[in-house]
């Protein structure tokens, strides 16, 4: 049987991954990306990018995944529902791509695959988790409609969704463990422009307690260390994000917290792969700066295959440890 095999495999179908998509398919290579959840990636479940080039009035993160969704398969990238399960070299320098479907094989592989929301790991978030746990306002958000809801974090995510949330609930305290926002001036702006925000600054989630669903939050004081009650229908979980790179153990340099390190031009330490998005070390995890890098490695992957095709042997660079 004839193998599956790709100039171009990506893996993700955020905005890095079809990016890399739509510029591999266009040159005119046979491209795939893979993806185990929504095309989109984190933008599928964010309710308005608002700082998105060309879309001056914001734009809803689902329709933008699905417009950049379109723009890939149009220029013929195949999209395949699968999770990547491991990467294997072969003698060939092609890549063996392990996944639930079966193998394919990839002369290169762009890995796009992004990063997943951390959790807080108290007692109670796992067995609430669905019944009053969330992780993602857009998806869960009009369940509490006309309720009170607390969003834990103090960062960019933390205010775009509990801005969002404040039009569907009554009342939204946001939760952070410090005195001082990390999240952008203009949100921070917003956000305690909003009256139906609530603040508890330099408080941590010590537990969630409830019956059949989630009923309050017991909150400790990070800095006398008395406790509190708090009582809500939700909490949502914002509190930053955990690279989606577990499958490439041993195969490409990763930092500490698992994101890929690459030189400038977006090499892995192994030949033949490009990291793109969320998932390197280094990212600004921004839409467009993902976009971007999904262009780079997709043009980078190109010139590479054109000199694979012309008999010359590709080179790889030796990646330096501290490079990202
Ligand atoms: P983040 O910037 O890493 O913020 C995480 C927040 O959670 C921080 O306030 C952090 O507190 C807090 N935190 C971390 N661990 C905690 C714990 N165990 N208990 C309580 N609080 C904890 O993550 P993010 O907001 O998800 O954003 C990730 C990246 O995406 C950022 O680069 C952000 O700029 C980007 N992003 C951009 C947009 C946008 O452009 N509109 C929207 C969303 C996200 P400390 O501040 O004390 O560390």
């Amino acid at each position: 049987m004839a193998e599956d095999r790709y100039d171009v495999l990506i893996i993700g179908a955020g905005p890095a991954g079809l990016t890399a998509g739509l510029y591999a398919a266009r040159a005119g290579l046979k491209t795939a990306v893979v993806e185990k959840g929504t095309p989109g990636g984190q933008i599928a479940t964010t309710d308005l990018v608002d700082n998105y080039p060309g879309f001056p009035d914001g734009i809803l993160g689902p329709d933008l995944s699905q417009l950049m969704e379109r723009h890939a398969v149009r220029f013929g990238a195949e999209l395949i529902y699968d999770e990547v399960t491991g990467l294997k070299p072969r003698e060939d320098g092609t890549w063996e791509v392990q996944m639930y479907g079966g193998p394919k094989v990839a002369r290169t592989v762009i890995v796009a695959s992004g990063a997943y929301e951390r959790k807080l790991g108290v007692p109670g978030e796992e067995e609430f988790r669905g019944r009053g746990v969330s992780y993602c306002a857009i998806c869960d958000g009009a369940f509490f409609k006309g309720g009170k809801v607390a969003v834990v974090g103090g960062g960019d995510s933390a205010l775009t969704e509990g801005l969002y949330l404040t039009r569907v609930v009554e009342e939204v305290t946001i939760i952070h463990r410090r005195d001082e926002l990390r999240a952008a001036h203009d949100l921070q702006q917003r956000a305690k422009a909003n009256p139906k925000i609530r603040w508890i600054f330099s408080h941590v989630v010590e537990r969630m307690e409830g019956d059949e669903k989630l009923r309050r939050l017991i909150l400790r004081n990070t800095k006398d260390g008395s406790t509190k009650e708090l009582d809500v229908d939700g909490v949502f979980i914002y509190i930053g994000m955990i690279p989606n790179t577990g499958f490439l153990e041993g195969v490409v340099e990763r930092d500490a917290a698992g994101y890929i390190l690459s030189t400038p031009d977006l090499k892995t330490s192994a030949p033949g792969i490009w990291v793109a998005g969320d998932a390197r070390a280094g990212s600004l995890a921004q839409v467009s700066t993902a976009v971007g890098e999904g262009a780079t490695a997709a043009l980078e992957a190109e010139a590479y295959l054109g000199k694979w095709d012309a008999g010359q042997k590709p080179q790889w660079p030796r990646l330096e440890k501290a490079a990202v």
